[in-house]
Formats: C-alpha cells, sequence, structure tokens
C-alpha cells in the first residue's frame, strides 16, 4: 500500500492516524485479546522482497461499550512484554459511552479505560454519540434518554487532552450540523468524526464537510456490518463490488476497504478471524509494473502483462451508458474512481520506494 494510504495527518494536529484499525465491536470475550495479537503481529510479505515485509495493524478500535478493553489491554501488554511491538507505534482509540457525559464522569470513564487497557494514555478519546442517558443505565432504552450538553462534555473532554490522558479528542456519529455547533464553541476542536461509512452509505456530504473544517473521517462498518443482522446491510453482495473484486482479483472485503482509504477515510474492519484480519490489512493492489522493463523480458508494459485486460476493464467502464444515472444505488463515479486509482494509480515502485525509506 502506498505510504500515503498508510497513516492520515490529522489535519488540526501533528499525528498521523494508521488508516486500517482492527474493529473490536461484538468480538467475543476470549476471541478479542488473541485476534488484537493476531492482528498486531500479522505481517504482509513482499513479492520479489522475501526480507522486507509490512508490519501489521497499528490501530485498534475500541471502545468502554464493548465491555472487552481488559482483554485487549491483557494482549496488548503481552505484546509489549515480548518485544513484538511498542506502546508509542499503536494508536487506540477508545470512547466515552453515553452514561457519562456528565462532566465529571469524563474523567472517570476515561481513569477507568486507562486502567482496563493498562495504559497512561489514549491516543483518541471520542463522544460515542451524541446522546446521553442517565448514569447507571445499560441499554437504550427512551426512558434512559435525557438532555445533552455537548458544550459542557466537550470541556470536559478537552481537559483530558490538555492532561495529556488522551493525544486526540474527537467524536463519532455527528452530522454536519452537530460537528459544526461544536467546532463554533469548541477550544481545541475535534481531531476526528467516526461515522458508518462504507460504498453504500458513502457519507457524501459529511465527508466534504469534514474536509473543509480539517476533520478526518474514520470510516466504521467499513463492510457493511454484515454480521449484524439488524443493520440489514449487504455491502459485501454488491453487484459492482463483486465486479470489481472478480476484475481485480481481490475480495469484495477488500474493495470496499480500498475504497474507504482513496476516500481518505481511514477503515476500522472488525474480524476475529486471522484469514480476514489479514485479508483486510491487504487492500493493496500488486499491478506487476516491476515485472516490465522496455529492454528484458517478455512485458515491455503493465498491458501486455495483463493481456490487455487491464484497460479492458478501463473501457468497459466508460462506456457512455454507465457513465449516465447509477448502478443499483451507487453512483457510477464511484466505480469509476474505484477501478480507476485501484488500477492505474497504485504503483507498487510507489509502495516499495515508501517501505524502503522506512
Ligand atoms: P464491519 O467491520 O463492517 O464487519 C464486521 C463483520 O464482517 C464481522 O461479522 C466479520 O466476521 C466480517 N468480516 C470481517 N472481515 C471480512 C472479510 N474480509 N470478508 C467477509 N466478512 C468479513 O462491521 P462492524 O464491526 O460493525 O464495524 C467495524 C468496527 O467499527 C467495530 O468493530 C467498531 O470498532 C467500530 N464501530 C463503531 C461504531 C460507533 O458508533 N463509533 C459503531 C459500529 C462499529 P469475522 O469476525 O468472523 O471475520
Amino acid at each position: 500500500m502506498a505510504n500515503e494510504i498508510r497513516s492520515f495527518d490529522l489535519m488540526n494536529n501533528t499525528l498521523k492516524i494508521p488508516s486500517v484499525g482492527l474493529g473490536t465491536w461484538q468480538s467475543e470475550p476470549g476471541l478479542v485479546g488473541q485476534a488484537v495479537s493476531v492482528a498486531v503481529k500479522v505481517a504482509l510479505g513482499l513479492l520479489l522482497l522475501p526480507l522486507m515485509s509490512l508490519a501489521g495493524y497499528r490501530h485498534i478500535d475500541c471502545a468502554q461499550l464493548y465491555a472487552n478493553e481488559k482483554e485487549i489491554g491483557s494482549a496488548l501488554k503481552k505484546l509489549f512484554e515480548d518485544g513484538v511491538v511498542k506502546r508509542e507505534d499503536l494508536w487506540i482509540t477508545s470512547k466515552l459511552w453515553c452514561t457519562d457525559h456528565a462532566p465529571e464522569d469524563v474523567t472517570l470513564a476515561m481513569d477507568g479505560c486507562l486502567s482496563d487497557l493498562q495504559f497512561e494514555y489514549i491516543d483518541l478519546y471520542l463522544i460515542h454519540w451524541p446522546v446521553r442517558t442517565k448514569k447507571g443505565t445499560v441499554v437504550f432504552q427512551p426512558e434512559n434518554l435525557i438532555p445533552t450538553d455537548i458544550p459542557a462534555t466537550w470541556k470536559a473532554m478537552e481537559a483530558l487532552y490538555d492532561c495529556g490522558k488522551a493525544r486526540a479528542i474527537g467524536v463519532s456519529n455527528f452530522s454536519s450540523k452537530k460537528l459544526g455547533d461544536l467546532l463554533d464553541i469548541a477550544h481545541i476542536p475535534p481531531a476526528v468524526n467516526q461515522v458508518e461509512c462504507h460504498p453504500s452509505w458513502q457519507q457524501t456530504k459529511l465527508s466534504e464537510f469534514c474536509k473543509s473544517r480539517a476533520v478526518h473521517l474514520s470510516g466504521y462498518s467499513p463492510l457493511g456490518s454484515p454480521g449484524t443482522e439488524w443493520l440489514k446491510s449487504d455491502v459485501l453482495n454488491h453487484p459492482i463490488l463483486t465486479s470489481v473484486a472478480e476484475k481485480l482479483g481481490k475480495t469484495p472485503a477488500q474493495v470496499a476497504l480500498r475504497w474507504g482509504l482513496q476516500m481518505g477515510h481511514s477503515v476500522l474492519p472488525k474480524s476475529t478471524n486471522e484469514a480476514r484480519i489479514k485479508e483486510n490489512l491487504d487492500a493493496r493492489l500488486v499491478r506487476g509494473d516491476f515485472l516490465v522493463n522496455d529492454t528484458y523480458g517478455d512485458y515491455k508494459t503493465v498491458e501486455e502483462l495483463w493481456d490487455g485486460e487491464i484497460s479492458e476493464a478501463r473501457l468497459c467502464l466508460f462506456s457512455s451508458e454507465q457513465c449516465n444515472g447509477t448502478i443499483n444505488d451507487i453512483p457510477v463515479l464511484m466505480y469509476g474512481y474505484l477501478l480507476c486509482i485501484m488500477v492505474y494509480e497504485v504503483s507498487v515502485f510507489d509502495f516499495i520506494n515508501d517501505v524502503i525509506a522506512l
């Protein structure tokens, strides 16, 4: 993956957020620690450069609500003790739950999170929802909802930033309106807005707004959360995704993730399955540029190497009927954008140079 897609600069902070984070919602107890360990250790080997490899996940997306931070903390502690990775090389996000919006509870919640994860700081702490519920309640029930006071909660979040317990602060599930209202009063602007984002819910307006106000958009449920029946999403079976995947020899999940990355969003796929954890990090594309040469070998161009099939994909994409309107609700432009960038702009040379430069 080209370096620019391995992390994103936070626009109102000096930090870089790793582009692919491991989601941990609904990662079951007993499995989540192992998943985190596998994710951090997984390495993607490079063709022709067997001694060089891409490091594994460096970003884990957690939340108090997921009720598994203790197990994640223990798994990470072991990785630090074994010398697999250093704390400073990881990016850990966690989230303030709706019961803890009262300013005095924000600090307590953060302290609980730090204690569970066994850390001294969190890289990114988010207000999980712009919704407040009564203290001590567990599930969303209408009678537990109480009015929010986001400015007061945000002030307490800023205090966490000021004292170094959070290296960056942000929000989640905020609309453009709510984000704009917060930006108007914030002393420390939110660095990130984490929202559901995938090819079937592209968040176009919010994404533009975030860019214009220097807020990074992080996409959750980037695969459409196929394991969550009540979400009724079928992103991975979408005909455009499956067709692009087939043309590029990638899986629909990799195409969905690559779409998010190329839109400039970090993506947070959840998996507790080793093969899928690896697959989800490997959303890069190898065209084989380094196998073609003007003088040596059989192939002078990438088109020759692929017997024209890369060009065919591009040509069929821009046929007139496809450029007008939508195919099954996904704007055709997205299809064009995906194939164009995926096939033509991702250079293996960039990728190799980036790795060599590390
Ligand atoms: P997701 O990552 O879109 O999808 C996860 C599901 O897809 C799991 O059932 C997983 O099963 C399966 N899966 C993973 N990789 C796959 C692949 N390559 N091919 C096919 N299936 C695959 O959904 P999500 O868990 O809803 O969202 C991801 C993360 O975003 C969460 O875990 C959480 O960290 C965050 N999130 C945040 C919020 C918020 O309010 N801020 C809300 C929702 C989610 P296996 O585990 O069996 O692989």
